[in-house]
């Protein structure tokens, strides 16, 4: 016992540190630098934040929304920062023709592309499942089918530039969420098609990287507005998470946990007691401030 315990616990402990240690950085922001980033999702939240990183950085900006008016003012806005060029276009990601029209400007106008940012995700409400399927279907169109329409569009560009495919998805991708089945379910699709993808490129020896971003509770003005008033969490800065996406991309990491100690120790809770974790979310629902 003695024995067991002398040896258990150290390998334990340096399984664990392990698992939380990050990495040194080696990203620096010229890796950047006249890089040609499409960024879906981008006239507000997270996807605005990584408009301005990216034109901080001096990358070439394509952005896409249906807000022409917010999307006008962050292209000004970046080009003031520094972005090498910077343009929009508008239009509703439940299009079928979008996808493509969006690859084709960026074909048009740079001839290539390096790194494709996937993180529209269109409305959905917190609250019990209502039976609309007609609503998850939208959805699935919105956030999963156009993830998949783009990344094809685009991938025999990012074949030539060896770029990268970069995924935000979110803890609601790896673990059940009770009062958003619609939009966990399209984050699990996007976990399963991308990483079968990224498994092929492997195979296939196609040097794209995939990049998928699990993410916990950022302080989004959408995301606030939706959920604050029954998971009362303190929410995590949309500037550094969009940082961090960032740097993942370009880092051709696998995975990308923001806030990362707080995902990471979910992720691990899951994998050892799934069913502990299920009840770890429930309890955290102030289900009192409801209304059905
Ligand atoms: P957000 O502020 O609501 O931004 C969503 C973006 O998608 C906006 O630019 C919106 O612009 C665009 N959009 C909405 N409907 C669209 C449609 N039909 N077609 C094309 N674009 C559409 O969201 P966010 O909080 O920054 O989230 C960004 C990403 O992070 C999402 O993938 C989300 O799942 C993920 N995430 C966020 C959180 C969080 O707590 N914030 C947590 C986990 C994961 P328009 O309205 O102008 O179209």
């Amino acid at each position: 016992m003695g024995l067991l315990l002398k040896v258990f616990i150290p390998l334990v402990g340096a399984a664990l540190a392990f698992y939380f240690y990050s990495a040194p950085e080696s990203f620096n922001e010229e890796m950047l630098r006249g890089k040609r980033v499409i960024v879906t999702g981008a006239s507000s939240g997270i996807g605005e934040q990584m408009a301005y990183h990216l034109a901080r950085m001096e990358a070439h900006l394509l952005l896409t929304a249906r807000t022409e008016a917010k999307l006008q003012k962050i292209v000004e806005r970046c080009l003031e920062l520094g972005a090498a060029s910077a343009r929009y276009i508008s239009g509703s990601m439940d299009s079928p023709s979008l996808p493509e029209e969006v690859v084709r400007e960026a074909e048009n106008t740079w001839g290539g592309l390096d790194m494709l940012i996937l993180n529209h995700i269109g409305y959905s409400t917190f609250n019990y499942f209502d039976g609309d399927v007609g609503q998850v279907r939208k959805l699935m169109d919105i956030n999963f089918l156009s993830y998949v329409a783009l990344a094809t569009a685009a991938l025999p560009m990012l074949k030539e530039s060896e770029g990268s495919i970069v995924v935000v998805s979110s803890m609601a991708g790896k673990n059940s969420v009770p009062l958003a089945a619609a939009y966990s379910a399209t984050k699990f699709a996007l976990e399963g098609f991308f990483s079968s993808l990224r498994q092929e490129f492997i195979m296939d020896k196609v040097n794209v990287s995939i990049t998928l971003c699990i993410l916990g509770y950022i302080n989004t003005e959408s995301a606030v507005r939706t959920i604050s008033h029954v998971i009362r969490d303190t929410p995590a800065p949309k500037e550094e998470c969009a940082l961090e996406i960032i740097k993942g991309g370009a880092l051709r990491w696998r995975e990308v946990h923001y806030p990362p100690r707080l995902v990471k120790s979910l992720l691990l809770i899951r994998s050892i007691a799934p069913e502990f974790l299920e009840y770890i979310v429930r309890s955290s629902y102030h289900m009192e401030n409801l209304q059905r």
